[in-house]
């Protein structure tokens, strides 16, 4: 991909009010790649409103957006801790943040990334959901007793938008004999699990911690952390998610309802709730037929949860007009024909080829998934002081 990362002297958040806005920026680039626009400011505010609602330690789960003008607002916006799943992601926060708390958070590591993990990068935190990456870990690490290690409960679907149930997770009786097995290795010994990305039910953390008391209690072991993982939802058209509040309140009362004997410290591994609403993509229209626009973003670059998914997303058309709204569905840039994205984007009924049209709420798993499949890999990344797009819905 060809990418353009300003050069950042001062804080992201201190520049803020200097960027330009994506209309100047279109104005005056007439795009015709895509142009992905980061909102630094937007990106450090999500941040500050998730630490201080959460009674625990924040943690970026950094596959989301990794881009590094992403990563440095959200750690201005108070983020000192991150969810790593590569030695990749790892040696890229260590090589920006000296001091950042990182914790590997993959149930299922190659050898040499645990060892490189722990001895170069200071990581002591690790995940298993088996008794085989136990030893991996253990072996690699070799036992210094100074690791915090977490057991990964599996957890039935509990109404995510994208489930992730089946593939990670030890069951109940298998968490409870890792929970015995690692105990006595461990400086702190944790519980996490991951409820699916995009969960609009704050009712899906208070069953799946009532779940991991259940593996604590029955282990009989004394459990110093409780991960109770990612997936805080974010609006979307047709998806209006409840407040930030309302899933504290029942994780709270979750926690309450376990009556352990010490309350556990309470981790969190949120992506998407930092990161949506911090990035648009502008998109230029190459082609119309009928109610289809031809852009050039698609299901292979920025755009791929708009393709199977269906995820819908705020749009608006940059330039003015009189025309009325109506619903489009859109084709991608590559040749396959599964690069269709069916909306519907509601945009007005003049849109045509050499239009602009900003997308919002892309910061999550969207320019992360870029490929470079059918030569469709240029684009654009650029700063801007824009807040939340002023799209439709
Ligand atoms: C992807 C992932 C996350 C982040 O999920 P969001 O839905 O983006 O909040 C957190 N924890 C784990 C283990 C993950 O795999």
């Amino acid at each position: 991909m060809t990418v353009f990362f300003p050069q950042h002297t001062a804080s992201s958040f201190d520049r803020a009010p200097k960027l330009p806005c994506v209309d100047d920026l279109v104005a005056s680039f007439r795009p015709t790649e895509p142009l992905i626009c980061l909102r630094p400011a937007t990106l450090v505010a999500a941040a500050e409103d998730f630490v201080a609602a959460f009674p625990g330690q924040t943690m970026y789960a950094v596959k989301c957006n990794p881009d590094p003008i992403v990563l440095r607002a959200l750690w201005d916006g108070g983020v000192r801790h991150f969810d790593c799943a590569s030695i990749a992601e790892v040696e890229l926060i260590r090589g920006m943040f000296p001091n950042a708390g990182i914790y590997f958070m993959h149930p299922i590591k190659a050898r040499p990334a645990i060892a490189d993990a722990y001895r170069l990068h200071d990581v002591r935190c690790f995940v298993f959901d088996s008794a085989v990456e136990l030893e991996k870990i253990l072996g690699e690490t070799g036992d210094a007793g100074d690791l915090d290690l977490v057991v990964r409960l599996a957890l039935p679907p509990l109404g995510a938008v994208s489930d992730l149930s089946a593939k990670f997770g030890a069951p109940h009786d298998e968490a409870v004999a890792l929970l015995r097995a690692a105990r006595p290795h461990a400086l702190r010994l944790g519980v996490s699990f991951h409820v699916g990305s995009q969960c609009l039910d704050p009712l899906a953390w208070r069953r799946a911690i009532a779940l991991a008391g259940a593996a604590i209690a029955e282990a009989g072991v004394a459990v110093d952390v409780l991960d109770i993982g990612g997936g805080f939802p974010v609006p979307y058209p047709g998806m209006e998610p409840p407040p930030l509040g309302a899933f504290m309140a029942e994780i709270d009362a979750g926690v309450e309802a376990l009556n352990l004997p010490m309350r556990p410290h309470l981790w969190a591994e949120p992506g998407r709730a930092l990161v949506a609403a911090g990035v648009s993509v502008v998109v230029q229209v190459q082609g119309r037929r009928g109610n289809a626009l031809y852009i050039n973003d698609g299901v292979f670059g920025s755009l791929s949860d708009a393709g199977p998914p269906g995820f819908r997303y705020p749009v608006r058309l940059m330039r003015p007009t009189e025309a009325s709204l109506q619903n489009f569905a859109c084709w991608g840039p590559t040749c396959d024909s599964n690069d269709f994205m069916r909306g519907p984007f509601v945009l007005p009924g003049d849109a045509h080829d050499g239009d602009w049209v900003e997308i919002g709420q892309l910061g999550a798993y969207s320019t992360a998934l870029r490929t470079r499949f059918n030569g469709f890999d240029r684009a654009r990344v650029v700063e801007v002081r824009d807040g939340k797009i002023a799209g439709t819905e």
